[in-house]
Formats: structure tokens, sequence, C-alpha cells
């Protein structure tokens, strides 16, 4: 830990010295990304300047419905999460692998370079650090480590932000997964505001974060501004949008293979894959190879896949999951019980996107209640 920052410690500093926060990961040779309204969202895009940040907007958020609403203060974080995810730089939606060369004597194959900047990202809530860790198991956790998220994960810089607004989808809580940050952050920012007094109190979680804080104008929190900030997460927790109950949750669902709530569920789901692609840890992926018209070149290009494409699980002679019952509910067992034997942890972190970008509002909480109750 850099020298004065203890891993216990807590610091202050005002909102209008966050842009030295900025400005030092720069200089540091970060590309900063942080949350930025655009089309009506709060996603996640390069930022430079404090300015760019979603300030005085909140999200609400219901099965099937976003809507950004204006605050009542000037908040730099007061929403919970939007149809981004960290992963988009991580693990992208799409990379080139490999191409190959048409020679004199045959070809030449190249593997790609990855040329990412170094990543800090700005705004990191708990159910987000929990998602990066299972990314982090499924691509790099084994003995086929992914060399694109590997080097991008590895360079990654992380500001968390501990969330104080959750939102009608949320259910952290349920998950073990927030809105407290725990670990897995170089700083966690919690912010504050009271009135006209605006500030974050500042944790440091490594060496790196310490030597950045150094660089902003900051002083020890005092005893009511700790005690501010736990209460703010300690309300935020109090107001999840929805709830899992997970105990037994694993074999309810291993058991209930052909109940007829995936009929039911299947009569509305569209299999349009949304559920997956904003899903923070969903990291399915297929190949393209393609060849340019003068057949010098061929590229291979990994892009994200959906287990809800009939493509998807195409085998010889068909899909081995034709129905659309099948694929849902591929994708909630994989989520919330196959996965705990393949890595050792839920797949799902309760943030909720599934539910509030699903077009016909399908909540995965209600799907396993609905199975659960019928049991009683
Ligand atoms: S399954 Fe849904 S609630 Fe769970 S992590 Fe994925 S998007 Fe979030
Ligand atoms: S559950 Fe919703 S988001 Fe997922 S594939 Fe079906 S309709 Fe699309």
């Amino acid at each position: 830990m850099a020298a004065g920052f203890a891993p216990d410690g807590r610091w202050l500093v005002e909102r209008a010295d966050l842009q030295r926060l900025l400005d030092a990961l720069t200089t540091a040779g970060y590309s900063v990304v942080g949350p930025t309204v655009r089309d009506a969202a709060i996603v996640y895009d390069l930022i430079r300047s404090v300015e760019e940040l979603p300030a005085g907007w909140t999200d609400r958020q219901e099965a099937g419905r976003y809507r950004l609403e204006r605050r009542d203060d000037k908040a730099l974080f007061g929403y919970a999460v939007g149809p981004h995810s960290w992963k988009r730089f991580l693990h992208p939606p799409v990379a080139e692998l490999w191409r190959a060369q048409r020679t004199a004597d045959g070809f030449r194959a190249e593997t790609a370079v990855d040329d990412a900047p170094r990543y800090a990202f700005l705004g990191v809530r708990g159910c987000e650090l929990h998602a990066m860790a299972i990314q982090d198991r499924v691509l790099i956790g084994d003995r086929h480590a992914d060399p694109i998220y590997r080097a991008r994960r590895e360079r990654a810089f992380i500001v968390a932000v501990e969330c104080g607004t959750p939102g009608g989808t949320c259910f952290c809580v349920s998950m073990q997964t927030g809105p407290a940050v725990q670990s897995g952050f170089d700083l966690a920012l919690t912010e504050l505001i009271d009135g006209p007094r605006h500030a974050f109190v500042v944790r440091v979680g490594s060496d790196r974060g310490g030597e950045i804080l150094a660089q902003v104008p900051h002083r020890e929190a005092s005893a009511v501004e700790r005690a501010a900030a736990e209460a703010s997460v300690a309300r935020a927790a109090e107001r999840m949008g929805r709830e899992l109950q997970t105990g037994g949750l694993r074999d309810l669902l291993l058991r209930n293979f052909e109940h007829p709530r995936w009929e039911e569920v299947a009569s509305r789901c569209l299999s349009c894959g949304n559920c997956t692609l904003v899903c923070p840890t969903c990291f399915c992926t297929s190949v393209d190879d393609t060849t340019d018209l003068a057949g010098t070149t061929a590229r291979r290009v990994r892009r994200w896949d959906s287990c809800f494409t009939m493509d998807f699980s195409y085998l010889h002679g068909g899909s081995a999951r034709a129905s659309g019952k099948s694929r849902y509910r591929q994708w909630m067992t994989h989520k919330l019980a196959t996965w705990i034997g393949q890595f050792g942890t839920s797949g799902c972190v309760g943030c909720g996107r599934c539910i509030t970008w699903c077009p016909v509002g399908i909540d995965l909480t209600a799907e396993a209640r609905a199975i659960r109750e019928s049991e009683r």
C-alpha cells in the first residue's frame, strides 16, 4: 500500500477536486472511461472531464422499461447501472484474432495485435466488480486464458463508486454482491451530498491507487463523514427493487427441468438475445472467417454471441436447442444453477440489466419465484 494510505483509512476529496483525479489518471497514461448521458441512457464511454458525467440525472428502471429523470441535486453517480457493462471494454464485442496474407509460395498467418489503451474505469459498482471477478474466472482463471481479456484486465485501473440509488430491477443484496464495495478496486468512492456540501469519501485498495490519490487534494475523513458514507450504502441496501431467494435455487431449477413454466415463459420470449448482451457476466462468442474479394487476405473475427440464437447450438443436422423453451431454460439454468458447478459461483450478480432491457419485461427473479411457489 502506498505510504500514508492504510487499507482501513478513509479520505475526503471535494467535488471541486474530482477533475484532479481524472487528470492524474490521464497523466499516468490511462484512458478514462466513465458514465455519461447518450441516447437517453447512461452509458460508459471515454471521458476527459467531470463535466461529461451524468450530473443531476438518475435512471428509473422496471421490467422492460428504462427512463432518465432529473434528480433534485447534482449527484454525479446518482443512478444504478445502464445498458453498458465494463465487459465491452475488457471482452470487446468484436475482436480480430488473426489474419492470413497470401504470399508467393502460400500464405503467412499473423496474430492480431490488440492496441486497446490502458483503461481507467470510473464508477464501477459493487455488482460490477463481482461480474469482473466472474469473467476473470471464466476467461483467465483456467488452462486456456484469453490473451485479449488478460492484457486489458491486467492494465485496467478501477475506481469503484458505491451505489446510493439502486434501480427498480436491482437485487445485488440477494446475490451478496453490493451495494457496498469490498475488494477488487484501486480506489473506492462514496458520494456524499448534503445541501451545498458535495464530496467523496475515498478508500485506497492498491499501491497504484495510493499513488493516484496522492496527486489529488484530500484530507482524512472525519468520523461524521465516514458514518455518512456507511449510512448512504446501508440505505441503498434497503431499497432494492427486486429480491431473489437463492437458498436451494440450484437444486430447485435442476429438478424442475420439465416444469410447465418454461413453456409459459417461452410464449413471451422473443429470443432476441438482449438479456445476454447486457449481462456483465455472459461471455459466449462465435468466430467468423472472411476472405476479401481479391483472395489475398483472410480474417478470423470473434464476436459476442448469444445462447438465444439457433446457430449458437448448431451441430451437424440442426440446432441442439431448437425451441424457445430450451433456449430460455438453458440461459436461466446456466446463470443460476449449472454455473455454480462449472465455475464455483452463481453466474448472476443481481444487476437487473436483463430485466430492464428485455423488450417484453421477462424477469428471472419472477421466473425463479414461480417455479419455487409451484412446489409449495
Ligand atoms: S443475469 Fe441479469 S441480473 Fe444477473 S448479472 Fe446478468 S444481467 Fe445482471
Ligand atoms: S428473455 Fe427477453 S431479452 Fe432475453 S431473449 Fe427473451 S425476450 Fe429477449
